[in-house]
Order: structure tokens, then sequence, then C-alpha cells
């Protein structure tokens, strides 16, 4: 189609084909402007596609995140899309219980590199694995459809070892299909209602203000949340609820539906088939249900009328996206909240210390709740010094206080939950003669030893290889394996306790086919006398038969390098003490450490944030981390590490000149290594910034970022990344 016969026919949003680069194929685009001259040779417009229109509001949406975030506007438009996007739809999906899926099982950069060096030549099987690359976890059906290929395609893929077909229980709509009560509203204690009024007047009157709801696990904030999404809906708008993924579970989605009906309701996250994903999608965006459950990119949910965004366990880091684009769920919920003349409510018995210090100062108004809404009382937390466990001569993981405890709960037949945040058998491998520890050979990280199959894993790049016997340095087969993980821990409780039943949770156990919450689900329903687990055992989950919790080593995350070491130990265990107890028998907790001094572990004993809070944001404040200022991490990866260097030093001099010819207040580290330095055979260099990021930082970082002249190296800016590895 010509430029002038698109006049008042095109519009902003619109899906259309361009013929793009010197490719014969078209390609998928979206208006993101419209303009009546150019001052570049542009290509035409072939078609307008039907179906799929974006909102103005996603597009301008899109364009500040690019900005905000440093990314290709693409692949945010990516995110506002419906699931598995195409113009054939799935309404033929098959309805029977058990049906195949497809999992990829090569590195997705094994993958790519075959795709560029045409090591797969047809189309269709590359086209195949495209799609794969982004949406994994699908059933066959819908990936043929999709792909417009055959089973031929994917059997032919199977056996080159690309991808592995499942065939896997189908549940069409998977936490809803079974029968629960109906429950009423509770009447609300004082505090209750006090944090219900304020809110509700935001939405009543139709102004945007962000709240924190502060209290401890059972206070009563989820009560208050229902309460909020009834006055929506009695105004015949939406409500986005977002949880982090792994609290997202029946237990938790049980309770909306028992109070507004599963019609109502819409689950979006990332274990779900992608053709469930298109159903809800589609349910949302028909107005069909107006309550929208799920985790970080739920925030792009296609609601009509939006009324409320709620945001639970707001400290969880899983709100920040550690991969492209690296948004904040908590910044856009602000954002989209402010255009809608809405409230915005956060709620967490741990707030991030961002958010509290906001309260401080008044940007966020608090809401506390100081006790348990069912009158259950909070565990007791007691502290056990490892030091002094040694020099009592005691060497097993469990201290005597911890190990008399699990033994009196197995006699009252009651459960424990035992809580280790490595995972693995033992944390690494070293020669006692020379020293040398055994590395990966594409990262440069330590192996762990996992028993099972004897081998050596890297927990980066998931590189495997067999156990050493004989030092590869000085062939010395004084070979020791040093710290404790998860299936070590499991192997001496077995040993220590054989009349006991146990049950390990981790990256190793949780697989496609044995999901985390099947493993929780034997735990409560086969009533096993033991969970042992890593983080994933910490949150958002409730069991009525749990009186102890034992934390095995309380000192992993506090020497890490990262700024928010303190407060990650703080929040993990105050969550994890909340799995003691929570009903009608009172509930006990031990935390071993080697570190009995420190103050997040103290703070985390006396269950007090607000010493905790008052003494970490003085650090802070003196060190100038975040709520002072942001961090700006500016990561150059790729395998040629002298260019690396090169573009480093070329983009530091740039910006370095501009702070200093402008004068502005922003501190730059010189490039340097990243703490680990090399990943997958690609070396890591990093530019720290420190500052508010505003309009005219970005605009400095995107100018400096122009024109450096290697193609090889890939630049990643990040503000505030959850992890600063
Ligand atoms: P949180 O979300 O803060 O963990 P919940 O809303 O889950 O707290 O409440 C914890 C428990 O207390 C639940 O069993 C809930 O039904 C109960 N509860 C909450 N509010 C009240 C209330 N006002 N009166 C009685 N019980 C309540
Ligand atoms: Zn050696
Ligand atoms: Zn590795």
């Amino acid at each position: 189609m010509y430029q002038t016969q698109l006049h008042g026919i095109i519009s902003v949003g619109d899906r259309v084909l361009v013929p793009f680069g010197n490719k014969k194929s078209l390609e998928e685009g979206f208006v993101i402007e419209l303009k009546e001259k150019s001052n570049y040779k542009v290509k035409d417009i072939i078609s307008i596609q039907e179906g799929i229109k974006l909102t103005k509001e996603n597009i301008e949406l899109a364009k500040l995140m690019a900005r905000r975030y440093f990314c290709n506007i693409s692949d945010c438009i990516k995110l506002m899309l419906p699931p598995g996007t195409s113009t054939k739809l799935m309404e033929n999906r098959v309805k029977e219980k058990s049906a195949n899926f497809v999992y990829l099982i090569k590195d997705i950069e094994d993958i790519q590199e075959d795709i560029d060096n045409n090591v797969i030549k047809s189309e269709k099987q590359k086209r195949v694995l495209n799609f794969l690359m982004q949406n994994d976890d699908i059933q066959t059906v819908d990936l043929e459809i999709l792909t417009d290929t055959t089973s031929v395609i994917l059997k032919t893929l199977e056996k080159k070892g690309y991808i592995e077909i499942i065939s896997k229980q189908v549940v069409r709509n998977p936490f809803i299909n079974k029968k629960i009560h109906k429950s009423d509203n509770l009447i609300l204690n004082e505090e209750q209602q006090l944090a219900f009024d304020n809110i509700n007047k935001s939405i009543n009157e139709n102004y945007f203000k962000e709240f924190l709801i502060y209290g401890v696990t059972g206070s009563g904030k989820t009560e208050i949340y229902l309460q909020l999404i009834e006055q929506v809906l009695k105004k015949n708008k939406s409500a986005i609820v977002l949880v982090p993924e792994i609290s997202l579970t029946p237990q938790m989605v049980d309770r909306f539906i028992s109070r507004f009906g599963e019609k109502e309701i819409a689950i979006l996250h990332s274990k779900l088939s992608i053709g469930e994903r298109y159903d809800q999608w589609n349910k949302i965006k028909k107005n069909e249900c107006r309550i929208i459950i799920g985790a970080r990119s739920a925030i792009f949910a296609p609601v009509n009328e939006l009324g409320l965004i709620i945001i639970d366990e707001e400290h969880d880091s899983s709100y920040k996206s550690e991969t492209n684009p690296r948004y904040n769920a908590k910044e856009l919920a602000k954002y989209i909240a402010k255009k809608n003349n809405i409230p915005l409510v956060l709620g967490s018995a741990t707030p991030d210390m961002v958010t509290y210090f906001q309260t401080q100062n008044k940007n966020i108004e608090l809401l506390q709740l100081t006790k348990r809404a069912n009158k259950s009382t909070l565990p007791k937390v007691e502290i056990v010094d490892l030091k002094q466990e040694l020099a009592n001569g005691n060497r097993s993981i469990l201290s005597v206080k911890l190990y008399n405890a699990i033994e009196e709960n197995l006699k009252n037949r009651k459960q424990t939950i035992l809580f280790l945040n490595r995972r693995g058998y033992s944390t690494f491998v070293m020669c006692r003669d020379c020293g040398y520890t055994i590395k990966c050979k594409n990262c440069n990280i330590t192996m762990t030893y996992h028993s099972k199959g004897n081998k050596l894993k890297c927990h980066y790049c998931g590189y495997e290889q067999k156990n050493v016997t004989v030092c590869p340095e000085c062939k010395s087969n004084n070979i020791k394996y040093f710290g404790t993980g998860t299936q070590k821990l499991e192997q001496e409780i077995n040993k220590l306790f054989p009349q006991a039943s146990t049950i390990r949770m981790d990256v190793d156990t949780v697989t496609k086919k044995n999901s985390h919450e099947q493993i929780l689900q034997d735990f409560k329903n086969k009533n096993i006398d033991i969970l042992i687990g890593t983080q994933m055992v910490v949150k958002g989950h409730h069991f009525p038969n749990v009186t102890l919790v034992g934390v095995i080593a309380a000192d992993s995350s506090i020497f890490s390098d990262d700024y928010r070491a303190n407060e990650r130990t703080f929040q993990i265990l105050t969550q994890v003490a909340g799995r003691a107890g929570r009903e009608k028998d009172s509930g006990k907790v031990i935390i071993q450490t080697y570190n009995p001094d420190n103050f997040a572990i103290e703070c985390s004993q006396k269950q007090n944030y607000d010493i905790f809070y008052n003494t970490e944001i003085e650090l802070r404040k003196q060190l100038k981390y975040p709520p002072f200022c942001d961090i700006i991490s500016i990561v150059l990866t790729g395998e040629d590490e002298e260019k690396i260097k090169t573009t480093s030093n070329k983009l530091y001099k740039r910006i370095a000149s501009f702070i200093k010819n402008n004068n502005l207040n922003i501190l730059i580290y010189k490039p340097l290594p990243c703490p680990i330095d090399k990943i997958k055979n690609k070396y890591r260099w990093r530019i720290i910034l420190k500052c508010k990021l505003n309009n005219k930082v970005i605009n400095l970082i995107s100018t400096s970022l122009e024109n450096l002249d290697d193609k090889k190296t890939r630049i990643i800016v990040d503000t505030n990344p959850a992890n600063l590895v």
C-alpha cells in the first residue's frame, strides 16, 4: 500500500506487514507514531493486519519502557501482545486429559549458533526452534498450528536432540475445577478497617495514591485486599493483583475464588501452557473476568477499566525482571495507577527498604497492622552460635538444640521445615595439598558436587562434569568436599533420624513433571515429617501442622557483595520463621549461625523490622546506596576480552568527561571485571554509576552508547538490578 492510500485508514497501534532488510520475507510490526513526512527513505507498508491492535496506552507505555530500561521498543510491545500471537488462533485445541508437550533440551545460545551457522537448514525446523526459544512448554498441537508445521518436523528435531516431547496431564484451567465453599467478608478489626477506609476513599474518589500495608504474616492483609476488590467490582472496574511467582499457589488463588467465584478470576503465570495463557488473556480482553492474579508480567494484562493494583509481598525481588526488558513491575504499576487515577497498594511483612523510606517522607502512606488477625501468636525464635557448638566438640550439621527439637517434634507427630540456602551436596571441591579449587570451564565460579550421578555441576551455566578424585594441578588424591548443600543435609537427616520421612525441594528436585506445588502438597497431605529445602520453602505457604523451623546456616547471604545482603538475610529469616505455628499450636524457630552478632540476624530473632530498618538505613546513607541514589550497572559482555576492555574504556571516558564538563552530581566507577567475570564463556566487565536516574542521566547514557563501533560486545544497562553479579 502506498503512503497516500493509508491516510485516514491507519492508526497508532495497528499491526502491519513490512518488507524488512534485504529479505524477501515480510516482517510484522506495529505503528507507534504517524508522520506526514520522513527524512529517511522508508519501506512501504504491505498490509494492515486485522485482529490484534494495541491501544494508545500500550504504545505510550512501551515507549516509556524502551527509554527507561534502555531496550528495544519491540521487546516491550511483545509483553503486551496475546501469548503466542499468530494470525491463526487456537480454538480447536484438544480437550483430552493428557497431551504431548514440547521442551527445548539444548541451550538457547547453542541453538542460535546452529541456526546462524546453517547447521539447521530447514525453514520449518528453524521456525519451530525460534518459536520455542521464546515460548517453552507448549502442546505439540498448538505448536504445529502456530508454526505451520507437522509432527514429522517435531520428530526430526527430537531425534537431533534439540527438543523432547513429554506426555503430561492437561489441566485446562489449572487452579479451578474443584468445589470451593463461598466465603463471606470478615468483620475487619480496627487497624484493618482504617487501612480499608483510606484506600477505599481513593477508589471512590478516583485519585492516585500509593499505600503500604505493613503487617506481619497472618495480620489480615489478604482480607483487606478481598474487601477492596469487592468495592472495585461494584464500580464495574477491574483489579490486578501481583504476587511472587512462587507463592501463586492453588491455596492462595482459592481464597479469591471462594469470595468472588471462579468466573471473575484470571490467572497469569509462566507455568501455564501457552494455550492456557492465551485463554486467560482473552477472557480479560473480553471483560469476562475482572480480577487478574499473576506474577510480574500480569501488569501488562489487557484490562478494560482498571480500578486497583495490589502488589503483595512487595519486597520480593521477582518483581524486577532480570532479562530484557529489565523492567521493574512496581515502577510500572505506579505509572499505570497514576494514569488511571487509582490507588496502588503494596503489602509486606518485611517491606523493601526503599518502599519504607518513602513512607517516612510521606510519598507513600503507611498503614500498619500490628497483630495476627486470627490471634495465633508469633513463633519463638532462638539463635544458636555454631562457633560455640564447635568449641563444645559438636561437628554435626545440627546443633544440640536443633537436634533435640527435631526429635521432640517427631515424637509429637508434628512437622518440621529445615531451610538451607545452598543446593547440591557440597558447595566446593578443593585439593588439600595445593589449595586448587575446581572451577567451571565456562564460568569463573566453583563447581558444586552433586552426589546423584557423582557429578560436579556449575550453577550458572549448567555445565556438568564427572567428579574428580585426583587434583588436576598437583595430582594429589587428597580431595576434600567443603560446605553443605541440601542433598547432603537430607542424607545426614536420614542417618540421624532413620524413622522420619523426608522430602526435599530445590531446583534439582523440582522439575517440569514434579512441580514445587506437588512437593508441597505431598508434604502436607502425606504428612511427611521433614521438608528440606532452599528459598522455595520460604514463601507464603500455610502448613497448620508445622511447629518447628530450623535454619541450618544463616550466613550464606550475609557476606555476598550485594548491598542488599543484610536486607535479604533479614527478610528471608523473618519469612522462614513465619512458616512455624500458624494455627493453634505455637511455633518454634531455631536459627544456626556463625555470626550471632550480625544485626540482621539479631533483628530477625526479635522480629523487629523497625530496629533493622533504622540501622540499615544509616548504612545506606553513609555508603550512598538506594534509596539515596540509584545504582546503574552497565555490563559489557562478549567472547573477546580485549575488545570489551577497549570498549569499556571508551564508554567510560565518554560518560566521565560529560559528567565533568557539565558538573553533574554523578559518581562513576572505572570499568572493572564483574564479580563473576566469566559466564558461559563470555567475559564480563562493568561500569557502575551512582546517581538518581532522571531524564538527563538517561539521555547521557543513551547518547554515550551510540556509535561505539563494536559489534561483538553486548551492552546491558540495568538500574538497581536484583543481582549485582
Ligand atoms: P496475611 O495476608 O496478612 O497473611 P490473612 O488475610 O491471610 O493475613 O489472614 C490470616 C488469617 O486470619 C486468615 O485465616 C484469615 O481468614 C484470618 N482473618 C483475617 N482477618 C480477620 C478478621 N478481621 N477477623 C477474623 N479473622 C481474620
Ligand atoms: Zn592439588
Ligand atoms: Zn559454568
